[in-house]
This record gives structure tokens, C-alpha cells and sequence, in this order.
């Protein structure tokens, strides 16, 4: 087993005492840890937000990227090599919001990549501005009268655009959601976790307390993850029970797979000849 200790740095975060983030760093190396992976065999990206520094704190290859891009940097990083295991690190204001379009593009792929939503309802790299998940009604300080938005829902979402394995977490239950991130890992095809991270600072009404009321684990009741129609059901539930576990988990090609240019090796196996090109000819053409 790859020890903890082999992914960790000496360096200390950043993050606020007590927020949530730090239970998602944790329960992400416990994770690689109980998967016996080699730091080298796996790839953390992120966005920028609160959460996106967590690539700083975890000794593997990582990639702090720019807002909202931490997904179509993870799709290179994977259509390069396949054989590493991705990982993207996305707040709710990054990967819900300014990159929304990418997760979706990549979830209807089933890019073999796990997606670690840290939603904490919040901007709270900006100080505490309404997030595309934040409740409505929410006053934050950009909407100090309450949200009028509806908010986004990751679960409902994540079905409708074709990801093949759907979860929910809590930041507070670091077992389930390890356990979470070693499935979606294992899992072959998009996997979209989304975990819910209690921000100490900024967020007074989606506390550590708030949650440890409502959450359920949907397996402890069978649900049928096979049953798109009774996840999708699953998804609209929040309060006053808010279901955690595995929604909704499918089998179909990856996107690797389907590629002819890559179904049989990675990019950084094949052997690539560099055959030097003549530009001025190319130039010409184009005058
Ligand atoms: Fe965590 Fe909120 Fe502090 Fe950001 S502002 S580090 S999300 S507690």
C-alpha cells in the first residue's frame, strides 16, 4: 500500500482552520493510498478557487490551471496518457459555473476522469459571493435581499449529460467519500462526485451541523444505482434529507476507447518521428 505520508509535502495549506476542504485533501490521499497507487500514476488539476490550491498539498503530478479550465487541462493530460489516473479539483464556482461547459462536454465523452466537485455554495476565494449552487433565497454579499436563482443541480445535471458514475458525498464523512473516490476512480468512464464542503468562514446557514442532520447514504436504504429514473427522482431530494452514496453508475465506451488514434496505446508511447518541414514553402502558399 502507498504510504500517506509518500503524498504528503511539508508545506501547510492556505485554507481557513476547519474548513472542509483539508477533510477532502485527507480523504483524497487516503484514497490513493488504499488503491496502492504510485504518486507517478496519478494527476490532480484544478481551477482556481479556495479548493483548486489542493494540487500544491499532495505529492503526485498536479496542474493549478486557470479558471474554470481545469477540465479541458485534464482532457489533455488524459488523451496524452491514459494510464495515469485523473483526478480535477473543482469548486462550485469554478466547475458549475465559468466551466460548466467543459464538465458537460466531458461527461457526455465519458472521459475516463474523476471529478471532485468541492461545493460549498459560496465563492470563497472572493469573500462570500452567491455561487451557481447557492440556495435560493441565500444572502451573500452579492445578493444581501437573498438569491433569486434557482441553483444548479450537479446530481440532475451530471445524469442528463451522460456521466457513467454519479455520487454524492459529505466532506464530514471522510470514510464514505474515500471509499466514493476509490470507486469513481475504478470506475471506467466520466465519474462526477459531488461533495459537499461546509466553507467555516463565508457560509453561516450550510454549516458541518446543517448537513450532519440531513445526510442519508443511499446504499444503507438499496437503492438501485442501475435505475436512471429512481436517481434522477433521488437528485430533486434535499431537506429535509439530503442523500449521499452512489445515484446512478453505467457501462459505455470511454472516450479513449472509441479514438482510433489512441484505442491502442497512449500519445506518449507512440513513437513520434519529428520530419523537419519546410515553412518557407508553407508561407508562400499563403502570401
Ligand atoms: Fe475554506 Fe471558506 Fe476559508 Fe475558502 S474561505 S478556505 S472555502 S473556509
Amino acid at each position: 500500500m502507498t504510504e500517506i505520508n509518500e503524498l504528503n509535502t511539508k508545506e501547510l495549506t492556505t485554507w481557513c482552520p476547519g474548513c472542509g476542504n483539508h477533510l477532502i485533501l485527507a480523504a483524497l490521499k487516503k484514497a490513493v493510498s488504499k488503491m496502492n497507487l504510485n504518486p507517478s500514476e496519478v494527476a490532480v488539476v484544478s481551477g482556481i478557487g479556495c479548493s483548486s490550491g489542493l494540487p500544491h498539498w499532495i505529492e503526485t503530478y498536479g496542474f493549478h490551471s486557470i479558471h474554470g479550465r481545469a477540465v479541458p487541462v485534464a482532457t489533455g493530460v488524459k488523451l496524452a496518457n491514459h494510464n495515469l489516473n485523473v483526478f480535477v479539483v473543482s469548486g462550485d464556482g469554478d466547475g458549475y459555473g465559468i466551466g460548466l461547459n467543459h464538465l458537460i462536454h466531458a461527461m457526455r465523452r465519458n472521459l475516463d476522469i474523476t471529478f471532485l466537485g468541492h461545493d460549498n455554495q459560496i465563492y470563497g476565494l472572493t469573500l462570500g459571493q452567491t455561487s451557481p449552487t447557492s440556495e435560493q433565497g441565500a444572502k451573500t454579499v452579492s445578493t444581501p435581499n437573498g438569491s433569486i436563482e434557482l441553483p444548479i443541480n450537479p446530481i440532475a445535471l451530471g445524469l442528463a449529460s451522460g456521466a457513467t458514475f454519479i455520487a454524492r458525498a459529505f466532506a464530514g464523512n471522510t470514510e464514505q467519500l474515500a471509499d466514493l473516490i476509490v470507486k469513481g476512480t475504478q470506475h471506467e468512464g466520466f465519474a462526477l462526485i459531488d461533495i459537499l464542503q461546509p466553507c467555516v468562514t463565508l457560509n453561516k446557514v450550510n454549516t458541518f451541523e446543517f448537513f450532519q442532520k440531513r445526510v442519508y447514504d443511499l446504499q444503507s436504504e438499496k437503492h438501485d444505482t442501475s435505475n436512471f429514473s429512481a436517481a434522477f427522482l433521488k437528485s430533486f431530494e434535499w431537506n429535509p434529507r439530503i442523500p449521499t452514496g452512489i445515484f446512478y453508475q453505467t457501462k459505455r465506451d470511454t472516450y479513449t476507447e472509441d479514438l482510433p488514434q489512441l484505442k491502442e496505446k497512449s500519445l506518449v508511447k507512440q513513437q513520434q518521428e519529428l520530419k523537419s518541414v519546410d515553412i518557407n514553402s508553407l508561407l508562400e502558399k499563403y502570401k
